[in-house]
């Protein structure tokens, strides 16, 4: 039987939360690894004169995390809840698990699992009792229980809704969102207002997904939590994806990707140059700094190193500063991602 949690950690609903009348036989099986579990192309979406979408391809595989960037206004809510089935597309075409979001909206449904940040939610029910509601509308639920405790919700399982603190009813958002077993997920900021402690919870669950084949869409304001999950990172700026690589595809490159040591001041330039593998540049800054800029790896790190021997130069400091994908947001949309 398909897994999402396997190894037991979290087992399948027993009869408690079990499956709903008539719906029993084994859990739809995940799309093999790597198979297009999303595909939007040349999405449009307007809202009267205003284009929120305009022309937007997004591709997300099963087996994989895809976090959708952009700053405030860029259009990732709407192309998310159009994948979802919400908002219908002015043009282009949507494809989630193959089928038409909009018209084959009950087929998908119980495919899909979908993180609210809030709303639709009855505020006096028990966070328990909510979650077993949930689990009983899938064939295949996983065991509640499980997944409260996984997900620290342990004292809450008979809190009213509205009693929860904000990181409570995020976690029971995610919860709901992931006991039908889902094939694909959409999680819109899953771990906005968490503590460290339920964001590595969190964190931890979206791997397991991952492992289990699911397909994750992941739209977050946390740039660590891309670059720590994200198999893809979408960067969407008004309307459109201004670039989409892995994180560390995204991050390699670009002129922070600079060396920098302290030696004495004047030091010859044109020597170190040339020891310097093509396409470097080098440069004396302020205060006897030299900064390197170029393929920054253990390589030119070496070179350096050893070019200071040759030279009688004992570095004082001498550091590496990746891009982070925080610079590569700022240089591509202008605008720092909290707004
Ligand atoms: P944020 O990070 O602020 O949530 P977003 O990237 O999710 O932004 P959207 O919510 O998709 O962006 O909005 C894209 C654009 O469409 C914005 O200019 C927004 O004001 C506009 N918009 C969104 N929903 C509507 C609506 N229902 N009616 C009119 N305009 C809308």
């Amino acid at each position: 039987m398909h897994s999402v949690f396997p190894g037991g950690s979290l087992p399948d609903g027993g009869s408690g939360s079990g499956p709903a009348p008539g719906r029993t036989g084994p859990a739809p099986a995940a799309e093999a690894a790597g198979t297009p579990v999303v595909e939007v192309r040349g999405l449009v979406k307007r809202y009267g004169a205003k284009t929120a979408v305009d022309g937007l391809d997004l591709v997300v595989r099963a087996g994989t995390v895809t976090a959708v960037l952009g700053p405030n206004g860029a259009g990732k809510t709407t192309t998310v809840e159009t994948c979802e089935g919400y908002r219908r597309p002015d043009a282009g075409a949507v494809r989630v698990l193959g089928l038409d979001p909009v018209a084959d909206a009950a087929r998908l449904r119980p495919r899909i699992g979908v993180m609210l940040q809030s709303g639709g939610v009855y505020s006096g029910a028990r966070a328990g009792e909510m979650l077993r509601h949930m689990a009983r509308l899938h064939a295949h639920p996983l065991d509640v229980d499980a997944l409260i405790e996984r997900l620290g919700l342990g004292d809450c399982g008979r809190t009213t809704y509205r009693r929860l603190s904000g990181g409570q009813q995020q976690r029971l958002a995610l919860a709901m969102a992931v006991v039908g077993r889902p094939e694909l997920v959409f999680l819109d900021e899953p771990t906005a207002g968490l503590d460290p402690q339920a964001r590595r919870a969190t964190w931890e669950l979206v791997r397991q997904l991952r492992t289990d084949g699911v397909g994750v869409v992941l739209t977050t304001h946390f740039m660590d939590e891309a670059e720590e999950l994200a198999d893809d990172v979408v960067i969407i700026d008004a309307g459109r994806v201004i670039a989409q690589d892995s994180p560390e595809r995204l991050c390699r490159g670009g002129a922070e990707n600079t060396l920098r040591f302290t030696g004495r001041p004047g030091l010859d330039l044109g020597s170190l140059l040339k020891a310097l593998p093509d396409g470097s540049e080098a440069a004396e800054l302020p205060g006897a700094v030299y900064r390197v800029t170029g393929t920054v790896g253990p390589q030119l790190l070496a070179t350096v190193a050893s070019w200071c021997a040759q030279h009688g130069v004992m570095p004082d400091t001498i550091s590496v500063e990746r891009r982070t994908l925080e610079d590569v947001f700022l240089e591509l949309t202008g605008k720092e991602l909290r707004s």
